[in-house]
């Protein structure tokens, strides 16, 4: 199977749970993993006679969601969507539908590509089915079991134009729609637990041409899936229109395991929702006063929080960006400021807070945190001895960093315990060295290995380069 000479075109729908305190249109509690039917009360399983009320909180997270992604935020309604579903009690879900609350944003992605988003706009999640037997799909289970926990929980459905053009550029784009997400606080982004879920449309097509007929994969858990999905179902397309055949536009489910996309429906087979606007709500009709407040305190945004590391390290390679976005993505990037301000270079402190520090858990503070990468970049505590210490204080945060050094016998080699050692370690390894003299640099490392071997780790790599280079060129 091969691309050539074709381009993917992909759209997204992203559905992501609100994290408020309790559902959409009840008091009930909105929480992952309790015991299940528990959070559960005459309105969201749909009793007759219930009536919904609008949660104030999840509007106010739509609104900040649709003012994060540069959308207008409208007067707008809610309508009935009918179809049959076991997980869905009332028969029908409450969603928006031509008067969403949202409409008309954009997402920049870090590479510079802006997406559009067409809408943003609110609904309820459904309950929960688990089929037991078979494949753990409907068709071929010996029973189900369905968790009304989920159903009313609010969610908001994020809705891309057809705007991104490979798997790689998807991935990208929820990744930075879920740091967003996060950063504004109306959703905990844990795709693995189904709070961000998404739909991928996928067509391909040779440039220039119109966009070709799109096939919907549903319910793609994971950003590593999303990327695998659309990568395989292009080519599933090229290679049907290749062999002469029309794709049909039909919903695909992805099946992991197997890596391909299999078919679940097409659209002759799709519902007829019978969309009417909800009897037992009011328009919702955010006032001008309201928007504005929501909008004057919303945080800083990943892409302006990413700038600001960038500033702060005055570098912009690919590898830095990388360390950049995974210290914002973990909420780590107001310690390294906080750091870099008291002194920690702050290269070395996005590179150690990427890599050693545990956002879920207990964070060193500032200060301890300045100290650690400042001993290190000054070479009192060589990389792994940095690293051990920031591990230590993971568990004691506000201790010092030199005395826990200090602690587990860190103390500083002095220069002439390194100096003598490194004479140690040339003449134990002639031939070694003859190479490394002679110009193979490979050798370095070689030496390196053998210094901190000798002094236990606590030797400081940069010094060990450069006794050597001295050594060589003297
Ligand atoms: P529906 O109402 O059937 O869900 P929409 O027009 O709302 O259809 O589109 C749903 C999603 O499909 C959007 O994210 C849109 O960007 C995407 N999309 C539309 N046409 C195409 C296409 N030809 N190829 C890929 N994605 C598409
Ligand atoms: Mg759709
Ligand atoms: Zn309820």
């Amino acid at each position: 199977m091969s691309m050539a000479g074709y381009e993917t075109i992909i759209g997204l729908e992203v559905h992501c749970e609100l994290k408020t305190e309790t559902k959409l249109f009840c008091g009930c509690r909105n929480a992952f993993g309790d015991e299940p039917n528990t959070n559960v009360c005459p309105v969201c399983v749909g009793l007759p006679g219930s009536l919904p009320v609008l949660n104030q909180k999840a509007v106010e997270f739509a609104i900040r969601i649709g003012l994060a992604l540069n959308c207008e935020v409208k007067w707008s309604n809610f309508h009935r969507k009918n179809y049959f579903y076991p997980d869905m009690p009332k028969d029908f879900q409450i969603s928006q539908y031509d008067l969403p609350l949202n409409e008309h944003g954009t997402i920049e992605l870090p590479d510079g590509t802006v997406v559009g988003i067409t809408r943003a706009h609110m609904e309820e999640d459904t309950g929960k089915s688990t089929h037991l037997g078979g494949s753990g799909r409907i068709h071929g289970a010996d029973a189900s079991l369905i968790d009304y926990n989920r159903s009313g929980v609010p969610l908001v459905e994020i809705v891309s134009e057809p705007d991104m053009r490979s798997g790689v550029q998807a991935r990208a784009y929820v990744a930075e729609l879920r740091a967003i997400l996060v950063a504004v606080g109306a959703t905990d982004g844990r795709m693995e637990e189904g709070s961000m879920r998404v739909d991928a449309n996928v067509s391909v097509r040779k440039p220039g041409d119109p966009f070709g007929t799109r096939c919907e994969i549903k319910n793609l858990n994971s950003l590593r899936s999303l990327q695998r999905a659309i990568e395989y179902e292009a080519l599933r397309q090229v290679d049907c229109i290749e062999a002469g055949e029309r794709i049909v536009q039909e919903t695909r489910h992805w099946d992991e395991a197997a890596g391909r996309t299999g078919s679940m429906r097409s659209k002759e087979e799709a519902n007829d929702y019978r969309y009417f606007p909800e009897p037992d709500l009011v328009p919702l009709a955010p006032s001008a006063a309201w928007i504005e407040e929501i909008r004057s305190a919303l945080p800083a945004l990943p892409k302006a929080r990413r700038q600001v590391l960038v500033g702060l390290i005055g570098n912009d390679d690919q590898a830095t960006l990388d360390l950049i976005a995974t210290v914002v993505d973990r909420d780590l990037d107001a310690l390294v400021v906080e750091a870099a301000s008291a002194g920690a270079p702050a290269q070395l402190a996005v590179t150690r807070a990427a890599n050693e520090l545990n956002a879920e858990g207990v964070l060193p503070s500032a200060k301890s945190f300045a100290t650690t990468c400042q001993m290190e970049a000054s070479g009192a505590l060589s990389a792994t001895q940095a690293k051990a210490v920031l591990a230590a204080l993971s568990e004691t945060p506000d201790a010092d960093p030199k005395a826990i050094a200090a602690s587990l016998g860190f103390e500083q080699l002095s220069e002439d315990t390194l100096s003598t050692t490194v004479d140690e370690v040339i003449s134990a390894n002639g031939d070694e060295w003859a190479r490394f003299a002679g110009g193979d640099d490979k050798l370095a490392q070689f030496f390196i290995g053998k210094v901190m071997a000798a002094t236990k780790g606590k030797a400081n790599g940069k010094a060990v380069i450069s006794l050597l280079n001295e050594r060589r060129s003297g």
